[in-house]
């Protein structure tokens, strides 16, 4: 018979480090259509979340600004692309073997009806992708964050593909809160982990929504060490999810998108100091404070520099993690879930800045 039990055994024994389910009617009707999971599988019953965490030391060639390329390589497109799907791939063999089905659903961006940056629906465009096939595959064919010319295959359905909010669906799962950074936190590993998720008709026992103690201490640290002040700490955003009250800071996604690449003059030891201070055709105006984010803005730094760090890993480079490591470096002092976990802190002095 299958359990809810039997299913985390057998996460947590394909190397799933935290393993939590939820019940379909969780997401009610306030969740947008075109981002609601129930459409994935009308069927489903339950929603299997997983959390694979990020070993924190892959961050520790960027909090000492030695080694940047491990953090997306490993800990970004690794787990995502290679470690995450193997997992899922193995539970939903153990469900199958049931007779229940398994819809697996792994990370992955740019691929819905609504954008994966800012909610929004239509053309927006993909920055990093639109240079690889302008440069490598010589076209001009835009390539976009969301499906652009998609439909409903039924009436009553929504277009494809369904992309659904995995931090919310990881809350539904009873793993943990949203941090004000809109990172999702958990007790055991704080910032540090991705998700992914099997939808089941299996009617499997669900976990309560977490009701512990504040795992964010809304001390403001990710606001403050966000290289391009993208985190709002006034503004927030407010949901509920199965009754629970989920809030973080507002987030400039576009603005994130050019700082969590290239950091900005002060983060980026990859691009020379007179590349800033010449900003040529004004590529660099919102690295340098002087536009607002959209993405013409965004392409234009993306052209600019894309040159000064050329490998990539299916992924964007990351240079920044500012936010992240605000965070561990914050929790693992003041408490609330990281504290005691490794024998030294993250941080122990003060962060570089070139
Ligand atoms: S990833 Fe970097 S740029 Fe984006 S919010 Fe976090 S600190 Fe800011
Ligand atoms: S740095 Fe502080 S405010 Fe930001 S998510 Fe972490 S605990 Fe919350």
């Amino acid at each position: 018979m299958l359990t809810a039990e039997k299913v985390k055994i057998a996460a947590l024994e394909a190397g799933a480090d935290l393993c939590g389910i939820g019940s379909m009617d969780r997401f009610d009707e306030n969740v947008p259509k075109e981002m609601n999971p129930k459409f994935l599988f009308p069927e489903a019953k339950s929603i299997i979340g997983m959390a694979f965490r990020i070993p924190r030391g892959v961050q520790r060639g960027i909090e000492e600004g030695t080694q940047f390329y491990q953090y997306p390589s490993m800990a970004y497109g690794g787990i995502n692309e290679i470690y995450a799907p193997s997992v899922l791939y193995h539970v939903g063999k153990v469900i199958e073997n049931e007779g229940y089905e398994a819809m697996l659903y792994r990370n992955t961006g740019a691929r819905g009806v609504v954008s994966d940056m800012d909610g929004s629906l239509g053309n927006t465009l993909s920055p990093e992708e639109q240079i690889e096939i302008s440069e490598r595959a010589k076209t001009e064919t835009a390539h976009h964050r969301t499906v652009q010319f998609t439909r409903p295959a039924r009436e009553d359905s929504v277009a494809p593909d369904l992309q659904f909010h995995f931090r919310l669906a990881a809350v539904a799962c009873g793993l943990g809160e949203m941090g004000w950074s809109k990172m999702f936190l958990t007790p055991q590993f704080g910032p540090l982990q991705r998700l992914a998720f099997i939808f089941t008709d299996a009617p499997l026992e669900p976990d309560p929504l977490y009701d512990g103690p504040p795992l964010c201490r809304r001390c403001m640290a990710c606001v403050r060490q966000c290289p391009g002040g993208c985190l709002s700490d006034k503004e927030s955003i407010k949901v509920s999810v199965g009754g629970k009250e989920c809030e973080w800071g507002k987030l400039d996604e576009w603005k994130c998108y050019a700082f969590y690449t290239h950091g900005g003059r002060y983060y980026n030891p990859f691009v020379p100091k007179e590349v800033f201070d010449k900003n040529e055709d004004g590529a660099l105006d919102v690295l340098e404070g002087k536009a607002e984010a959209d993405e013409v803005q965004i392409m234009n730094v993306y052209t600019a520099l894309s040159k000064y760090f050329p490998s990539w890993v299916g992924y964007n480079m990351a240079k920044c993690g500012g936010c992240i490591r605000a965070c561990v470096s914050m929790l693992e002092r003041k408490g609330s879930c990281m504290e005691g976990r490794f024998k030294e802190p993250l941080r122990t002095g003060k962060p570089w800045q070139l």
